[in-house]
């Protein structure tokens, strides 16, 4: 690697420079330890990848995230306030696959040149015709037909988190040795995290892992780890869902007797109350965090946590604990 090579011959040169500067007479100023770089100014679309490019970033990345903790990506609305964040930044992440439909808009309105990174780019998506997704209305306008909620797949999130590293190097080369040995740290943090999951999954018979949700964030998870998802709206939150839709739920918990059943952190929970109320079953304990963190302080903080809280309220929830 080029850059990481000249990085390690210019590093003790400018030492020796900066030695050489402080050895004149009356230039008595406090040599710092080691030159501090400007981070890079970064934008995250929403909590969960902001996680990422903090990890990957370290030290070198300040990270402005748009959609804060416990917020719904899917209705956000940008103030000036966010524009003027993008404005600054000099590399903006997003996960793409539709997922931010007002992303666009944004950057224009803020007169964005910086560096886009999409970081789904090289994930295998999850297609939406012919899989039976959702029993709502089903896909925003924005949506196409792909499901967008690919950090659902600890598989999915390590090639995201190495998108993340190959955009930090782009927007910042210097930094791009401590990027990449940050993303593979990470990513071997990641390997466990999904073994850690399947164990958990490895004793609930497979006709137990049925859960009920407000909307369709968990196709991913449901491809990984072997658990059926039935979802009172579509992939996006945007649409109301239909009388219809949810009185064919209601069936399904009925006949197939779902005990598991989940409100979401960033769902208005009364529709998951309505159908434990029609069906008599009664909603977990705990929400499901789909498409946010919590704050910090909270059950989901990082995406690990995430990922850890969600395996844990779904399989004490299917097996009736
Ligand atoms: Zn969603």
């Amino acid at each position: 690697m080029m850059t990481a090579r000249l990085l390690r011959l210019t590093r003790p040169s400018r030492r020796a420079l900066l030695a050489a500067a402080l050895a004149l007479p009356g230039l008595a100023v406090a040599a710092p330890a080691a030159p501090t770089p400007t981070p890079v100014r970064a934008v995250a679309s929403f909590s969960i990848l902001a996680d990422w490019v903090r990890v990957v970033g370290g030290e070198r990345v300040a990270v402005d995230v748009l959609v804060p903790p416990g917020a719904d990506a899917h209705v956000f609305q940008p103030t000036p306030a966010h524009a003027r964040q993008i404005a600054q930044a000099q590399a903006v992440f997003s996960i793409g696959l539709g997922f931010e439909g007002w992303l666009g808009r944004l950057l224009q309105s803020a007169a964005y040149r910086g560096l886009k990174i999409e970081v789904s780019q090289g994930i295998e998506p999850l297609r939406l015709a012919g899989h039976g997704h959702g029993h709502g209305h089903g896909h925003g306008h924005a949506h196409g037909d792909v499901d967008p909620h690919a950090w659902q797949s600890v598989k999915q999130a390590m090639v995201m988190v190495g998108r993340v590293a190959e955009g930090l190097c782009q927007a910042d080369p210097a930094g791009c040795e401590t990027y990449r040995a940050n993303a593979a740290a990470y990513a071997g943090e990641l390997r466990g995290l999904d073994a850690e999951i399947r164990t958990a999954w490895a004793t609930v018979p497979a006709e137990q892992r049925r859960v009920i949700t407000t909307h369709d964030a968990f196709g991913y998870y449901a491809r990984d780890y072997g658990v059926r998802f039935l979802a009172a709206r579509g992939v996006s939150t945007e649409a109301e869902p239909s009388a219809q839709g949810i009185a064919r739920l209601i069936r399904q918990v009925r006949q197939e007797k779902v005990r598991a059943l989940f409100v979401e952190n960033i769902s208005d929970p009364r529709l998951i109350e309505q159908i434990a109320r029609d069906t008599g079953a009664r909603p977990a304990p705990e929400p499901l965090f789909s498409d946010a963190l919590s704050p910090a302080g909270g059950p989901a903080p990082s995406y690990a946590a995430l990922m850890r809280h969600n395996t844990r309220a779904l399989v004490r929830a299917v097996r009736g604990d």
